[in-house]
């Protein structure tokens, strides 16, 4: 019998990776942790195994240990068991690494060259570096 460690109240963070994810239910099968995602679709989706291969991450880097699988638990209490293999694993760090280096691309400032009158009527001016004004 699986005990309830967490039901939507522990938040999972890596500094590596960034992340901060909330399962929906986490419970200790043989004293490792074991994540639960509660869907109301019928049946499961590529997203839904990420989100469970995100946490799988989650947890080895916040308690050390690897949960060897999870859960989608669906609307009708159906439950598909998610297998944390080394593929998935891969998957999710892939798509993190993109994100990451999506955010980094996003943050870094975008050379303008502006009219001296355009930023003087510019409503970003006080806080612009590049302002003409
Ligand atoms: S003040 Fe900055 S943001 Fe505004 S128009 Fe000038 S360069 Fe662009």
């Amino acid at each position: 019998m699986a005990k309830t460690v967490a039901l939507d109240d522990v938040t999972l963070f890596s500094k590596r990776l960034r992340p901060r994810r909330r399962p929906d239910r986490l419970v200790k099968v043989r004293g490792l942790p074991i994540p639960e995602e509660w869907k109301s679709s019928k049946t499961i989706q590529s997203w839904h195994v990420l989100q469970l291969g995100t946490y799988f991450i989650l947890i080895e880097e916040e308690y050390g240990v690897r949960p060897p699988y999870g859960f989608v638990v669906f609307g009708n209490g159906a439950r598909e068991r998610v297998a944390n293999t080394q593929e998935l694993r891969g998957r999710v760090l892939k798509i993190a690494s993109e994100i990451r280096e999506a955010r980094r691309r996003v943050e870094k400032e975008i050379r303008v060259s502006p009219q001296a009158w355009q930023c003087r009527v510019c409503g970003s001016r006080s806080k612009c570096r590049q302002s003409r004004a």
